[in-house]
């Protein structure tokens, strides 16, 4: 079994009658109307809120939403989030314009046992990137108890994440317990064999843990435009895909290590391709896994697919971070809703099937496939980096239980 937990769990802290600040990811997309669009990471946080509600504590909440850049901008606020939020936890939540000061302390001083408040975004203030220990220390002084339950966060050495546990006693809540207990037991234990489906944009920012998996896994399948960039490193032709040639040496050196341990890395046999990505009728699939001269590829092709499929029918535990294709558009989304489609029988068969990054996790809730998985992770980075086994800022900040 993988070694449980070690982090001190919120339900130890006597939280009866008391203010309880809880960091929470509330970075949520919205539609063209200013209205929530996925509110996963809401319902993700009820748990959590919903234990602190009936043990009568005072729920004090913070968030960061988008990149404000350390100054006030409405265009960030956490204020459209209070009626979903509000809907979910069927009772009132009360809104602060500001997450410290006197409009803080304010709207905390008039809260009753069982009452919710939001702060305003917590990146509305500089310091919070810039992972001040004062900022960390107004933030503490609103509570008498912090909560960090803020998973997709915790990968983030900010002041919300960092700097508060040293002020106040402090545990992890539900969803982070949750999301920390899935992934302990994918790196440590996994049931082989393991298969770690990638995708996604950019082999940059995923790099470090295509080196850590190709030391766990039995078999790495690796599509997206990530996938054009070690196809080059095998001296293939790939047109005029998305590619990055400063990491072409780095990707060799990954393709001889995979090879040397015997983990089967795959790449794509064949690809949609176009010219012109804004024309979708014009895309057609080529025959091998070469791309021709002013083509470009935008998902995974048919055979590709085809022969993905068995493996992720026969693997025991399966781990998905980022899409095949532009799955944005729905011309080119074949091979992420196969994927999609052939992780959800895996996991109805007793697969353990985790998914993690916001653009994946977005597509296998758009294909109404979500349920099926055993676990979705709300956090992308924060679960890469895990895996990747660096230490978590947030995480390391907790107490040991
Ligand atoms: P996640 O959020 O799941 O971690 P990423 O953010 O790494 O995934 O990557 C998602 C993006 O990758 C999507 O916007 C998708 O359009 C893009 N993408 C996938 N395949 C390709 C491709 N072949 N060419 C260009 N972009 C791609
Ligand atoms: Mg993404």
């Amino acid at each position: 079994m993988a070694a449980p937990l070690k982090k001190k769990s919120f339900k130890s802290l006597p939280v009866q009658n008391k203010r309880v600040l809880v960091r929470v990811d509330y970075n949520v997309p919205f539609d063209k109307n200013g209205n929530v669009s996925d509110d996963s990471r809401l319902r993700g946080s009820l748990p959590t809120l919903q234990y602190l509600i009936d043990q009568k504590a005072k729920v004090i909440l913070c968030a960061h939403l988008g990149r404000p850049k350390g100054q006030p901008n409405p265009k960030y606020s956490l204020k459209p989030v209070v009626k979903p939020l509000s809907d979910l936890l069927k009772r009132p939540v009360a809104f602060a314009d500001d997450c410290v000061g006197s409009k803080a302390a304010d709207a905390v001083s008039k809260m009753k046992p069982g009452d919710v408040l939001l702060l305003e975004n917590l990146r509305f203030h500089a310091e919070e990137e810039k992972n001040d220990p004062e900022f960390g220390k107004q933030l503490a002084s609103l509570a008498d108890y912090f909560v960090q339950d803020a998973f997709g966060a915790v990968h983030r050495a900010h002041a919300s994440t960092a700097q508060v546990p040293p002020f106040l006693p402090s545990g992890a809540g539900d969803l982070l317990e949750k999301e920390l207990n899935f992934l302990q037991k994918i790196k440590a234990d996994p049931v082989r064999p393991y298969m770690v489906v990638l995708g996604g944009a950019k082999v940059s920012d995923k790099l470090g843990v295509v080196k850590a998996f190709i030391k766990q896994v039995d078999t790495l399948f690796i599509g997206g435009a990530m996938a054009y960039t070690f196809l080059k490193a095998q001296g293939k032709e790939v047109g005029d895909s998305r590619i990055e040639p400063d990491f072409i040496d780095l990707s060799k050196e990954i393709l001889s290590e995979a090879a040397k341990r015997k983990i089967s890395l795959i790449l794509p046999q064949d690809h949609l391709i176009v010219q012109d990505i804004e024309k979708p009728e014009t895309a057609k699939t080529t025959d091998g896994d070469t791309i021709p001269a002013g083509w470009k590829g935008v998902d995974i092709g048919p055979k590709t697919l085809a022969a993905l499929q068995p493996m992720l029918k026969k693997a025991k535990t399966v781990f998905w971070n980022g899409p095949a294709g532009i799955f944005e558009m729905p011309a080119y989304s074949k091979g992420t809703n196969g994927i999609a489609v052939a992780l959800s029988q895996s996991a109805k068969e007793g697969a353990m099937v985790v998914v993690g990054g916001g653009d994946s996790v977005a597509a296998v809730t758009q294909a109404g496939l979500a349920k099926d998985m055993t676990f979705i992770s709300t956090g992308g980075g924060a679960s890469l980096e895990f895996l990747e086994g660096i230490e978590l800022p947030g995480v390391k900040a907790l107490p040991d239980a």
